[in-house]
């Protein structure tokens, strides 16, 4: 039998963009990583992807042909049909680039391109915290909510390529505006920026907090990672914003289980790092108001891959394309 071959899988972020090789049991043969600059507009970012891309290939000591192809994971709305980032939100100023035609004349391999939050789901089905399971949501809370959708063992993506936006359905009513237009998004009540901001508008008005020093007289310097050390160490204020965003967390997750019914829900991103202080309020709250069946078959849990989401997930989404088994 032939060795399975490796993908080269690119995760374009707003900072930076990572490139690395991936085998198809996930270990990575070679990892470059550039700044994105996405300032400097959309040829330049595309020329620096160009050129990571050739140089992990180089590292590894590997020409185009010996690998099974190339995807790249992006955030915004990826149009999967034809190839094409629509809209991102790193991104400014591109619209409808064919990304994946453009790496795939460049390099001459076949590439695909993919939501990251996508990606994300495949990865973490493939070698992180949901290995096996065939009804999966992945959810990363960071500064924003992005989510991915793996129904029946496939990666469902909806007409276009633009499901999965789970942070942009609506749990309060009487919330702020979200960026996207609408009003009281799951994401602007439970992100980090969420946490931040509610932080830091309580922390405006006076009360009291070991938050407050340190934050040194400047509220809005506080971060979701702070508000976590202060809950740690038992700051009051500090629980109670985790607590309320906890709360969001699990009304969003009830009507996920509810929809969806999945075996499993992973949840990633720079949040996730709060662990059980947020994950699990929000479980009982799914245990006690989604339906019981679905509500007590779901599993909770945090994302297995961290930083490496994107890549492996890139690659997962190349080797269910080639049908590259694992080795
Ligand atoms: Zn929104």
């Amino acid at each position: 039998m032939p060795e399975p071959r490796p993908a080269l899988a690119i995760d374009l972020g707003g900072t930076k963009i990572l490139a690395a090789l991936v085998r198809p049991d996930g270990r990575l043969a070679a990892e470059e990583y550039e700044l994105t600059d996405a300032w400097e507009g959309k040829d330049a970012v595309v020329a620096r992807i160009c050129n990571i891309a050739r140089r992990t290939l180089n590292a590894a000591g590997l020409e185009p042909g010996e690998l099974a192809g190339a995807a790249i994971a992006a955030a915004g709305i990826i149009d999967t049909n034809l190839g094409l980032v629509t809209v991102s939100p790193h991104l400014p100023g591109w619209s409808d680039v064919p990304l994946g035609e453009i790496l795939h004349e460049r390099l001459n391999i076949p590439a695909w391109l993919v939501n990251d939050a996508s990606a994300a789901a495949l990865g973490e089905q493939r070698f992180g915290a949901g290995k096996g399971m065939k009804n999966l949501l992945y959810i990363t809370v960071s500064t924003g909510i992005g989510g991915g959708i793996i129904l029946d063992g496939q990666l469902y993506e909806g007409t276009n390529g633009a499901a999965g936006e789970f942070g942009h359905m609506t749990v309060d009513p009487a919330g702020p505006r979200c960026p996207c237009g609408n009003i009281g998004c799951w994401e602007v009540m439970v992100s980090g920026s969420a946490i931040a901001a509610e932080a830091a508008r309580r922390l405006g008005s006076g009360e009291s907090s070991l938050l407050q020093s340190m934050i040194r007289g400047k509220p809005e310097s506080v971060n979701a990672q702070m508000v976590g050390e202060a809950a740690d160490r038992g700051d009051g204020l500090a629980r109670e914003i985790i607590a309320r965003a906890a709360e969001y967390l699990g009304i969003g997750l009830v009507n996920l289980v509810n929809i969806f019914n999945p075996q499993m829900i992973v949840i990633g991103g720079g949040v996730s790092n709060l662990g059980e202080m947020i994950l699990q309020p929000a479980r009982q709250l799914v245990w006690e108001r989604a339906f019981k069946l679905p509500g007590q078959t779901v599993r909770i849990v945090k994302a297995g891959l961290g930083q490496a989401s994107g890549v492996l997930g890139a690659a997962a989404l190349v080797f269910r394309k080639t049908g590259e088994d694992l080795a």
